[in-house]
């Protein structure tokens, strides 16, 4: 894949800080610097790296962290929310004009991949309800038109194109043509290919300013073939200063290079990237999520769901305050019962816990772990006496009889559960004198 040697890399250095409790600065600076080279390797510019690296290092060494994850999660979703903002933050969707049709110009270098855009683009638009026109406004490749047409036709879709014998016309005129002849006829949405050369060329640039000049169009979508390298980020430069663009589609991401450099182009241009095109075929083509994206980059699907379900079920205030009562030895069975709860809330806990990076050493425990074993947990502790979960040490002989026999449990359970509370509430005593506890009320299982 695209990404596939940065996405390596970016997993490897994060996965290194996984086993660490406690993270200090020089820990932050050593995986940024990982970080830094993993992105400059994949050919990210430069001065995308340096914001990237500085706002990472500068969130990861405040105090304003999700307390709710361990430190390394932590710093695994800073640098999954950075990467989404260097891949524009929010998805963006095509704007439809009030008054149909909607303009849609393609620009871009000679083989980037527009004309074949133009067809997966009307495909999809096709698909979603609307009624698009492909025109055909790239009059210097000799075959362009016909190009055009057969994606057209593939696609299922009218082209306008002018007149035979007309091929060398004003890709200006036919253009605004198109546009007149897509109102008169209905079409809601118009897509403009327009010639593209290989290289930067002022002429070529004029041309397409031009046709963007007279018609006008709700997006002006740049093509740029995520292949290129390092080129990526001064020939979107170059277009933006020439004809200026309102999104970005990256091409050929189902290609093998490095293509760090087609990640750079959105934070350098200021422009979402909003579709991408992942093959020669019509429906190789999605809309582009910078989350999605990021994810992907990161390898981290299950360990998001993760921390949003952790995010959910745990407020950052109570974390704090069950820390505070570890280190405290003010933590009661009713506490304990009450992690137990919220544990419950996050699903099946076994495959919540199997998602959590560095969790092989509690994976044995997990494995012997059973939810039935909650239920047993909290019939017994709803036993006692609002005293006695306060005070274990107040359960003498016959209360750990009675308590038995009001849950239905045997005296073994219950002296089973005092102690494994006991144990825990040691245990996690020394955890929270050393940090905050990685996740409350795992302890204890
Ligand atoms: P244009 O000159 O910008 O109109 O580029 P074309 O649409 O003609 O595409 C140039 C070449 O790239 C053609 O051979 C396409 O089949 C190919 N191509 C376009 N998009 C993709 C893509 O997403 N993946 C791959 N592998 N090839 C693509």
């Amino acid at each position: 894949a695209i990404f596939g040697s940065l996405s390596d890399r970016l997993t490897e250095s994060l996965k290194n800080l996984r086993t660490k409790g406690k993270l200090s600065a020089s820990d932050v600076d050593g995986t940024v610097r990982e970080i830094r080279r993993a992105l400059l390797e994949a050919d990210v510019s430069l001065d995308v790296v340096k914001k990237f690296t500085a706002a990472v290092r500068e969130r990861a060494l405040s105090d304003d962290v999700n307390r709710a994850l361990n430190p390394a999660q932590q710093v695994v979703q800073i640098v999954n929310e950075e990467l989404i903002e260097i891949l524009g933050g929010q998805q963006r969707r095509l704007e439809f004009a009030k008054n149909p049709p909607t303009v849609i110009m393609l620009a871009g270098l000679q083989g980037a991949g527009k004309t074949t855009l133009a067809g997966k683009l009307a495909k999809w638009l096709k698909k979603d309800g609307h009624t698009p026109m492909l025109v055909a406004a790239d009059l210097q490749r000799p075959n362009a038109v016909t190009q055009l047409q057969v994606v057209g036709e593939q696609a299922g879709v009218t082209t306008y194109a002018p007149e035979p014998g007309n091929g060398v016309g004003d890709p200006v005129k036919v253009a605004k043509n198109a546009i007149d002849e897509a109102r008169r006829r209905q079409f809601d949405t118009v897509i403009i290919d327009t010639a593209g050369r290989l290289g930067v060329d002022a002429e070529l640039m004029k041309q397409a300013a031009d046709i963007r000049k007279a018609t006008n169009p709700d997006e002006v979508l740049f093509v740029i073939d995520a292949m290129i390298g390092q080129d990526a980020v001064a020939t979107a430069k170059a277009f933006q200063d020439g004809v200026d663009f309102t999104g970005v589609v990256l091409s050929k991401l189902d290609g093998d290079a490095r293509g760090g450099a087609a990640l750079s182009v959105a934070s350098v241009t200021g422009r979402p990237i909003m579709f991408a095109s992942t093959g020669e075929g019509l429906d190789d083509f999605e809309p582009f999520y910078p989350d999605r994206m990021a994810s992907r980059i990161l390898d981290l699907g299950d360990i998001l769901t993760l921390i949003e379900q952790a995010q959910e079920a745990f407020d950052e205030e109570e974390a704090r305050q069950v820390a505070e009562k570890f280190a405290t030895d003010s933590f009661t069975l009713d506490d304990f019962l009450k992690q137990m709860q919220q544990l419950r809330n996050m699903g099946s806990i076994k495959k919540m816990i199997g998602m959590l990076p560095g969790a092989g050493a509690m994976r044995q425990q997990l494995d012997d772990f059973d939810e039935r074993e909650i239920v047993r947990t909290e019939a017994i502790i709803q036993s006692m006496t609002p005293a006695e979960r306060r005070t274990p040490k107040l359960l003498n002989g016959s209360r750990r009889l009675r308590i038995a026999k009001g849950s239905g449990m045997t005296v073994t359970d219950v002296n089973q559960l005092v102690t494994r509370f006991e144990q825990a509430a040691k245990m996690m005593k020394t955890v929270a004198k050393g940090g905050v506890p990685q996740v409350p009320g795992m302890g204890p299982i």
